[in-house]
């Protein structure tokens, strides 16, 4: 017998149709006398939606409130699918975070896991009983409601196979495993067997919509046993892990993201102590910095500093830096929301020189301008203009893997 936390997203559990699929997987599981934990996201677009429902009441609403809304997605969808397997007879009890006692940091929208009470699962289990848990959300030391970032109920999934010693998490979803690249963007995207913690992690931080990245960083440190699955089809999927089976000669994959923009600071003294005032203030604030690039400018002896940040974020930093705009000692502000990262993501990367030749190459015969360019030992990013993102994926893919 084994513990099993299974994970089923949004597009899972899209209608009663797929509910039933889904009861249809868990029951098998359980019947073949395992432990069962299931976390589940909103049904279908159902956050989407429910954010709209809020900008049309007020679109300043305070992170808390947000929080208390979107929660309520995944409530639904743990209820009903507890019905769906009541309904073939299977003993089952669906809880809401707050009941299970997933203790979080404060950070409404952003939270962290601290902490998972066990008494109330482990209980259940003991009964025998199949458990649904709401993924994506927990509570505060406030005892509030309290958000994990889209897409967090991987990451809820993981933090429960952790707390529990779990045998194995799946993550079932509408794909059928990790790909090189997003495989809607590019149909001929190759599955990946296994990839390893550290390879998915910098995937999913780079914009692989497919994991959390906090999910991976989890199951990475507690050494979860990991694989992503579909729930459509009944077939291998992949598996995350420390190491995996093959030398690598090519990379893991490539990733984009448009969800950044780049701040441009001008005009800033040159002396000791400009950026550390910069890079603290803004984190001071709870905005987080990507790619860094300093330079001199043309004016004076003065110097530039351009970096990313979220896109959600613009406005704030923004705000902030003007309001101290003295203190900082710049002269001109820019800002950038027409921009993406197209990222490529190998365990080989940095002691082959090669491979940023190869990307850059393949952005050159596509007729991409590169803006800024980052590396570290298993990711090279280049920040291209928005609407070559796709352009830039597809040609880098082809010219990584069809070659
Ligand atoms: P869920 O609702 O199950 O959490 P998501 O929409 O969050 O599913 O993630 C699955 C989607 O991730 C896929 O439909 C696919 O379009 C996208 N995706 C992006 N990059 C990759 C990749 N490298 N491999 C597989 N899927 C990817
Ligand atoms: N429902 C949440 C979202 O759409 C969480 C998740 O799907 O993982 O972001
Ligand atoms: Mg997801």
């Amino acid at each position: 017998m084994s513990l099993i936390v299974q994970k089923f997203g949004g597009s899972s559990v899209r209608d009663a149709q797929r509910i039933k699929n889904v009861a249809g997987i868990i029951a098998e599981t359980y019947l073949e006398g395992n432990d069962v934990i299931v976390v589940l996201s909103a049904q279908g677009d159902t956050t989407d939606d429910l954010i709209e429902k809020a900008q049309e009441i007020n679109p300043k609403a305070s992170r808390r409130e947000m929080d208390m809304l979107l929660s309520t997605g995944e409530q639904i969808s743990v209820a009903l699918c507890a019905m769906a397997l009541e309904s073939m007879g299977l003993p089952c009890v669906s809880l809401a975070a707050w009941q299970v006692g997933i203790k979080t940091t404060g950070a409404h929208s952003q939270a962290r896991i601290r902490k998972i009470d066990s008494e109330r699962i482990r209980s259940e289990l003991d009964q025998k009983r199949i458990v649904l848990v709401t993924g994506f959300q927990g509570i505060n030391r406030q005892g509030d409601v309290t958000t994990l970032g889209r897409g967090g109920s991987d990451t809820s999934a993981v933090a429960l196979a952790a707390a529990f010693h779990a045998d194995l998490c799946q993550i079932y979803t509408d794909v059928d495993g990790v790909y090189t690249t997003d495989p809607r963007l590019v149909p001929n995207a190759r599955k990946l067997d296994e990839i390893t913690y550290d390879e998915m992690l910098e995937l999913a931080s780079l914009g692989a919509q497919v994991l959390h990245n906090r999910s991976v960083e989890l199951a990475k440190k507690y050494h979860i046993n990991m694989e992503v699955v579909s729930s459509l089809e009944r077939k291998p999927g992949t598996k995350i892990k420390e190491v995996v089976k093959m030398e690598k000669t090519s990379i893991a994959g490539v990733a984009k993201d448009t969800s950044i923009a780049t701040i441009a600071l001008k005009g800033l003294e040159h002396a000791p102590g400009v950026a550390f005032q910069v890079f603290n203030m803004l984190s001071k604030n709870g905005i987080n910095v990507d790619i860094i690039l300093q330079s001199f400018g043309n004016v004076d002896d003065a110097k530039e500093i351009s970096f990313t940040v979220s896109r959600k974020d613009l406005d704030d930093a923004v705000k902030l830096l003007t309001e101290n705009r003295q203190q900082l000692r710049f002269k001109e502000l820019e800002t950038d929301d027409k921009i993406g990262k197209v990222s490529i993501v190998g365990a080989g990367l940095l002691s082959n020189h090669g491979m940023a030749a190869k990307m850059f190459e393949a952005l050159y015969n596509a007729g991409i301008n590169i803006q800024m360019i980052n590396t570290s030992e298993i990711k090279l990013s280049v920040l291209v203009h928005e609407d070559d993102v796709n352009k830039a994926v597809k040609a880098v893919h082809a010219r990584f893997f069809d070659e």
